[in-house]
């Protein structure tokens, strides 16, 4: 249930998100590229239905997506970073929102805020650039899954092992399209050697 992307663009953009000298500004455009590189991959098994069309020098029949909705579920507020990728790929995506706030000492998740579109009958991607002890992910998932949603897939830019064993204990129908994961969480569950705080970088806070 988890897939790793395998591409030298994606290692040359993560080496950039990594380093400590990178720019907010910059680095808001390399979460941008990496996450349209994920929302490529995660949706390759998108069905697509066959349109008879004509190019400029002959008929041909070409491949236009089938009809499934597709919803995003950003975890704030690093999250956000991820919605606009999904959006300028597929223009009639819903998004939702799930507001869960790390606790700095006890590293445990805590839900302040949840806004989601219909679910029932959408694919559904939750994104969350950081997937760490895994809590705030399943915590989302639940919350999905409680407003019908069913098999939601999870984006992430860089994972630990702890949270995708954790995801994948918790619940194991959900797949999760990752740009890598790393070696191990620190003692205040950061991911190492990771990227730092995410929404930190973002935001320039
Ligand atoms: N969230 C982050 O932003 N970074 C980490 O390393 C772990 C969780």
């Amino acid at each position: 249930m988890l897939r790793v992307i395998d591409h030298p663009l994606a290692d040359h953009i993560l080496t950039l998100l990594r380093d400590r000298n990178t720019k907010p500004v910059t680095f808001r455009t390399l979460a941008y590229q990496l996450t349209m590189m994920l929302a490529v991959d995660a949706t390759r098994d998108l069905t697509t239905e066959p349109k008879a069309i004509e190019t400029p020098l002959e008929p041909c029949t070409g491949h236009l997506l089938g009809r499934e909705p597709i919803a995003v579920v950003a975890i704030l507020r690093a999250g956000v970073a991820m919605v606009q990728p999904f959006m300028d790929l597929f223009p009639d995506v819903s998004v939702g929102y799930v507001g869960l706030e790390r606790d700095h000492v006890t590293a445990v998740a805590r839900a302040y805020y949840c806004k989601l579109p219909p679910l029932a009958g959408r694919r559904i991607y939750i994104v969350d650039p950081m997937l760490a002890t895994g809590g705030s992910a399943v915590q989302a998932i639940d919350a999905v899954k409680r407003s019908g949603g069913v098999a939601p897939r999870l984006v992430c830019i860089v994972a630990a092992p702890e949270g995708v064993a954790e995801v994948s204990r918790r619940h194991p129908d959900v797949p999760m399209h990752v740009g890598v994961v790393d070696r191990a969480l620190n003692e205040r569950k950061y991911i190492l050697p990771g990227l730092g705080d995410f929404g930190d970088r973002l935001y320039g806070t």
